[in-house]
């Protein structure tokens, strides 16, 4: 494993991000829907970084759905939790760990706009943009990273280095 992004810089990045979503959403805080397991750390850190009065009027949820990447089935997204909350006239913040394909964003995206937010934005920690087969906007992008399997920080190999505070490349 190498280092691509030290937990010093993931942290910093975080704060960042989480400073321009409460200036974006100051007055009206968002409902976050994370999608599991990736986006979970990222998530909570995002929490940590937002200020208390906001904190007071945010909610949040989570999704999980598996892709299939078989050759029958693939890019096929099944949703395998569904939300609690009601999305109905909500301004949703949909959060994951990495986009890739932008399969499983672009999923999630159309679940919650079918429930009718009365608004839908987008965030990640890390986005292979390079790799996008789904068209999409991310509206809160941590960093741009290249074609490689990373983990850390929510992301795994074979369920395992998730909880990692920095983002490491397998090679
Ligand atoms: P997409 O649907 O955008 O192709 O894929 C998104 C999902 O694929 C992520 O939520 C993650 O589960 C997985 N994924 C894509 N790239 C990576 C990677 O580099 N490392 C890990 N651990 N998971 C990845
Ligand atoms: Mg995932």
């Amino acid at each position: 494993m190498k280092i691509l992004i030290d937990r010093s810089e993931v942290d910093r990045r975080i704060g960042e991000m989480a400073r321009e979503i409460a200036t974006d959403y100051a007055g009206s805080p968002p409902l976050l829907i994370g999608i599991l397991n990736g986006a979970a750390q990222f998530m909570m850190a995002l929490l940590d970084h937002l200020p208390g009065d906001m904190l007071e009027q945010i909610d949040y949820d989570f999704v999980d759905v598996s892709s299939y990447r078989g050759s029958e089935s693939m890019g096929r997204v099944e949703l395998t939790k569904d939300l609690v909350v009601s999305v109905e006239g909500r301004q949703v913040l949909i959060v994951d760990g990495i986009v890739d394909t932008g399969r499983s964003l672009a999923f999630v995206l159309d679940l919650v706009s079918a429930r009718r937010p009365c608004s839908l934005k987008t965030c990640t920690l890390l986005d292979k943009s390079a790799r996008r087969v789904v068209p999409l906007v991310v509206d809160y992008r941590g960093f741009e990273i290249e074609d490689v399997f990373v983990v850390g920080y929510g992301m795994d190999y074979d369920q395992r280095y998730r909880a990692l505070r920095y983002i490491a490349a397998i090679e």
